[in-house]
């Protein structure tokens, strides 16, 4: 695993030249942070791995998801994939793996727009979610023995993030799920719970989602394989090993 390689073009990049300066791009869920380059790269590229069919967002799924994203998903690239494994459903970069019976029975919105959701982070702020996504769920069940717990979210943690790349890749997914199914939740200060829509918080959080705009899969690329802003650092990138795994402060 250790020789793996950047790839080299990509033909869906168009071309955008990527970010530079160091720490110029640092999107996505603060703090310290475990990534792993090498699954990040393949995921990012090959998400779509021992499936068979690549279902395009129908009109419908899209009239439900754009009152929520707007314009920050590339619709017209995601891809529904039916796959015998890794289907929960999950999402891994443009393409999200659906059961043979989600096939069937069609995926409930609700989870739609969750998976969206990590399209939308794969999109727009690259494939550290992917990681961050594996960690809290390790670390949910270490400390609480149920991966579950990654997905709780409170009103006290979206008070406390304040913007959506505070929160973890699924409490992101979750906030806009629970957005979107117009749920409420006990926000601090009030022992009441309060439609999501009607909190200023999860509003601005929903207006950050909708602001942000897809990069190019180049720039994705490069981030998951050197970290934010590193890139650059390297004149022949297709040339450095991708390391397993690396921490970032
Ligand atoms: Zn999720």
């Amino acid at each position: 695993m250790g020789g793996a390689r950047v790839p080299g073009p990509i033909g869906t990049d168009s071309g955008a030249p990527s970010p530079s300066g160091a720490r110029a791009f640092r999107p996505g869920p603060v703090g310290t942070e475990l990534r792993f380059p090498t699954l990040e790269v393949f995921a990012a590229l090959h998400g779509d791995l021992g499936s068979r069919e690549g279902l395009p967002l129908t009109p419908e799924q899209i009239d439900l998801a754009r009152p929520i994203f707007g314009a920050s998903i590339a619709y017209g690239l995601v891809r529904l994939v039916v796959s015998a494994v890794a289907n929960a459903p999950t999402t891994l970069g443009n393409f999200i793996r659906i059961s043979r019976e989600d096939r069937r029975n069609g995926v409930p919105s609700e989870t739609l727009i969750h998976e969206l959701t990590h399209v939308w982070q794969f999109q727009t702020r690259g494939m550290r979610y992917m990681s961050n996504s594996l960690c809290q769920q390790l670390t949910a069940i270490i400390k609480k023995g149920d991966r579950n717990a990654a997905y709780d979210l409170t009103g006290q943690e979206i008070k406390e993030a304040g913007t959506i790349d505070r929160l973890p890749a699924e409490k992101q997914a979750m906030l806009v799920e629970l957005w979107f199914l117009d749920q409420a939740l006990v926000f601090p200060d009030s022992s009441i719970p309060q439609r999501l829509r009607d909190n200023a918080v999860c509003r601005s959080m929903i207006g950050e989602i909708q602001a942000a705009r897809p990069l190019a899969l180049g720039q994705i690329i490069d981030e998951a394989a050197f970290g934010p802003g590193n890139h650059s650092a390297f004149h022949e990138p297709e040339d450095q090993p991708v390391p397993l795994f690396r921490f970032e402060f």
